[in-house]
């Protein structure tokens, strides 16, 4: 729990918390890079996608369903991306799983 996400699920550092449930939380991203951008983050500490196994199934199943939920909540449902960046050489700073929401802006295939 010692990166700045656990310490925002602990409640020592504040975040607006968007969405909330025994699993998880939705915050804004702190520097935003599209006029939408929301972090899901389990509660569980996983420090990325890679570390995940069978036991965190149905966690990675919700996590999805949370992102879904948030989209259509936002309005954003017919035009938003999902990342996942997975370790320092995906581009991941902060280690502790999270999934990206980004919309608001024209995406082109090639935005990658
Ligand atoms: P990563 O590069 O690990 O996939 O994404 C980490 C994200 O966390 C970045 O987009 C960064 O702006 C965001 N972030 C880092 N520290 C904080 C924070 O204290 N609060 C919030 N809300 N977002 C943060």
């Amino acid at each position: 729990m010692d990166t700045v996400f656990g310490k925002i699920i602990a409640g020592e550092i504040q975040a607006e918390k968007l969405y909330e449930d025994e699993h998880c939380i939705v915050i804004p991203d702190i520097n935003p890079a599209a006029p939408v951008h929301l972090l899901v983050i389990p509660k569980k500490p996983l420090a990325m996608l890679s570390e995940a196994d069978e036991d965190d199934q149905l966690l990675l199943g919700h996590l999805m369903l949370v992102v879904a939920k948030m989209a259509n909540q936002l309005g954003v449902a017919d035009g938003y991306r999902v990342i996942i960046n997975n370790g320092a050489g995906g581009g991941q700073t902060v280690f502790h799983l999270h999934i990206h929401i980004i919309a608001g802006f024209e995406m082109k295939e090639s935005d990658m």
